[in-house]
């Protein structure tokens, strides 16, 4: 009878194999990572983090494709345009996504920090903090991997980014590293899937109505992200060991 391992030791072993498994997955398909991390490495323990974005229907399809059970997480921030909640539905319809799980802050933590909805003016750091960072830590407890769609092109902090990223004691998987802006909009013709409705009004990265203008830059898909200021992350992306 074999040894039952723990999570814990599953973890560990984890660290120790994550730079073989970053060599494999450079050469991999995009769904074939997904697959195997939700499958073989994290089986129902992994979820995706969807903002339900620009470029969001990329990842989303390739995951219906591999499982459409695995849980996608929607966080709305109470800040969205009503064109993302509306095109988070027609998403989840199409695509078949079956777990789609709508996170966002708790109504005292708001009451108590942004109680009149001008936080992202004063200060967007503490506001990404309340209605992203902290709903987002609650949402993840209960999975030891969640997969974005960040690619390494978008901006020069996320240029090094290894597909599987340790976490903070977790994991992130960013299947779509490798993927440059016209592999996605090719994949979007390819598939035929609908588009964000602002995308054909010069929105190339799309997050909280207060924080996202049209691209200021067109070679620059997220300089439309609080333009102006050095802010280029949310904080979700941001590891608390700092980098
Ligand atoms: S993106 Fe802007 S509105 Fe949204 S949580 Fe961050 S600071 Fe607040």
């Amino acid at each position: 009878m074999g040894v039952k391992r723990t999570k814990a030791d599953q973890m560990a072993t984890l660290i120790d194999e994550a730079s073989a498994i970053n060599e494999r997955y450079e050469k991999a398909k995009a769904e074939d990572i997904i697959a195997h991390a939700a499958h073989e490495l994290f089986p129902r323990r992994m979820a995706i983090v969807s903002s339900f974005g620009a470029e969001s229907a990329v990842l989303l399809h390739l995951v219906a494709s591999v499982d459409p059970s695995i849980p996608v997480l929607f966080l709305d921030t109470l800040k969205l345009f009503g064109e993302t909640v509306r095109y988070r539905s027609r998403l989840q319809h199409v695509l078949g996504l079956e777990d789609v799980r709508v996170i966002g802050p708790r109504k005292r933590d708001l009451e108590a920090v942004d109680p009149d909805g001008t936080l992202s003016m004063r200060d967007p750091d503490a506001c990404c903090d309340v209605r992203k960072t902290e709903p987002l830590s609650r949402a993840l407890a209960g999975f030891d991997c969640w997969a974005t769609g960040r690619k390494r092109h978008q901006t020069t902090f996320r240029g090094e980014m290894p597909i599987l990223e340790d976490d903070d004691g977790a994991y992130k998987l960013n299947p779509l590293a490798n993927w440059t802006r016209d592999d996605v909009w090719a994949h979007f013709e390819r598939h035929n899937l609908p588009m964000h409705p602002l995308v054909k009004d010069g929105f190339h990265s799309i997050g909280c109505m207060p924080c996202t203008s049209k691209v200021v830059d067109e070679s620059d898909s997220r300089s439309g992200r609080w333009a102006g200021q050095a802010k280029t992350e949310c904080g979700i992306h941001i590891k608390k060991t700092g980098d």
